[in-house]
C-alpha cells in the first residue's frame, strides 16, 4: 500500500492511473477504522481498479472542541488493517495540507437538507463536511466515492453537492454495518464505558420496534412511544428521534404511498453521541 501525506504525489499517481484508463474508488474516513469502514472499502475494491482511502479528522465539522480532542486516532492499527485488505493508497494529510493557514469552512446551501436533524443539533457541521469532502474530491478526483448509510443525512448532502456543483463523481451509499447485538459500528463506540456499551444496543432495538409500528401507527404516536422508552434507560439520553422523507429529510406527520421513509435517532451515552437510522416499510 502506498502511504501519502501530500496532495501532489497523490494527484500524480491518480493522473497516471487515469491515463491508463483505470477507475478510482474513494472512501473518505476519519480513521479509527472498523468493519463498517472495511465494508465500504470491500465494495469499492470489487467495482474499481484502484482504491484510495483517506484518513483525516476534520476540525471544521466538530461543533464541540471536546469531541474533536477525544476523537480516537489509531493510525498504526488503521495502516495495518488497510495493508491486510490490500488497499492501494492511504492518504493521510495534515490539517495544513487540507486547509493551508485558514481552518474555516465554506458556506454551502444544500436546499435546506443541512438544517435538519444533525444540522439542527450540530451547528456548522455540514459546512465542515461539505468543505472537506469537496476539497478531498478535488485532490483525489475519483470515479466513484462510497459513503455509509450510517450517516444517511451526510450521504444525501454529498449527493446534493455533487449535483449542484456538477462534479463528475458517482456517489454510492452502503448499508449500515452492525455489531452482533445490533449496535451500529462507529469509531466512537470504543469510548463507551462497559455499562454504556451494554446499554447501547437498545438504540437499534428501539428502531426495529418503531419500524414495526410504522405500518399501523402515526409518526407522532411513534415519537411519543420512543420518548417514553428512553425515559426508562438511565444510561441513554435521547437527543432526537424523527421519521422523515428520505429525499427531503423533512419530518412527516402522515404517510404517502409513493415516498420512502426512514427513522433517524441521536442518543447520548454520557458525553458520547451515537446516531443510527432504519429504512421503514409502509406495510
Ligand atoms: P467516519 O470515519 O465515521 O467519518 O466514516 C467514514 C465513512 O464510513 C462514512 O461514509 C460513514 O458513513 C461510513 N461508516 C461509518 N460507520 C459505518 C457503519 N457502521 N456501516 C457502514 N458505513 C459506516
Amino acid at each position: 500500500m502506498i502511504f501519502l501525506t501530500e496532495k501532489a504525489p497523490l494527484q500524480a499517481f491518480i493522473s497516471e492511473k487515469k491515463l491508463q484508463g483505470k477507475s478510482i474508488g474513494f472512501i473518505p474516513t476519519m480513521g479509527a477504522l472498523h468493519k463498517g469502514h472495511l465494508s465500504l472499502i470491500a465494495t469499492a475494491q470489487k467495482k474499481n481498479d484502484f482504491v484510495v482511502v483517506s484518513i483525516f479528522v476534520n476540525p471544521t465539522q466538530f461543533d464541540k472542541e471536546e469531541d474533536l480532542i477525544n476523537y480516537p486516532q489509531t493510525l498504526n492499527a488503521d495502516r495495518k488493517l488497510l495493508e491486510n485488505i490490500s488497499c492501494d493508497v492511504l492518504f493521510y494529510p495534515s490539517v495544513e495540507e487540507i486547509y493551508q493557514n485558514t481552518i474555516t469552512s465554506k458556506s454551502f446551501y444544500f436546499d435546506g437538507l443541512e438544517h435538519k436533524m444533525e444540522g439542527k443539533f450540530r451547528e456548522g457541521h455540514f459546512n465542515g463536511v461539505g468543505t472537506v469532502v469537496k476539497t478531498l474530491f478535488e485532490i483525489v478526483n475519483p470515479d466513484v466515492a462510497y459513503f455509509g448509510e450510517k450517516d444517511f443525512q451526510q450521504l444525501q448532502i454529498i449527493k446534493k453537492m455533487v449535483q449542484k456543483h456538477n462534479l463528475k463523481i458517482q456517489i454510492e451509499g452502503c448499508p449500515i454495518f452492525r455489531e452482533k447485538d445490533g449496535l451500529a459500528m462507529s469509531s466512537r463506540n470504543v469510548r463507551l464505558e462497559k455499562q454504556q456499551r451494554k446499554a447501547a444496543p437498545f438504540i437499534y432495538k428501539t428502531l426495529l420496534k418503531a419500524s414495526k409500528k410504522f405500518s399501523e401507527h402515526k409518526a407522532s404516536e411513534i415519537l411519543i412511544w420512543v420518548k417514553e422508552e428512553f425515559k426508562k434507560q438511565p444510561l441513554l439520553t435521547l437527543e432526537y428521534f424523527t421519521i422523515a422523507d428520505e429525499e427531503t429529510l423533512e419530518s412527516i406527520q402522515t404517510k404517502e404511498n409513493n415516498k420512502n421513509y426512514r427513522a433517524f435517532i441521536a442518543v447520548f451515552a454520557g458525553n458520547i453521541r451515537l446516531i443510527d437510522n432504519i429504512k421503514l416499510k409502509h406495510s
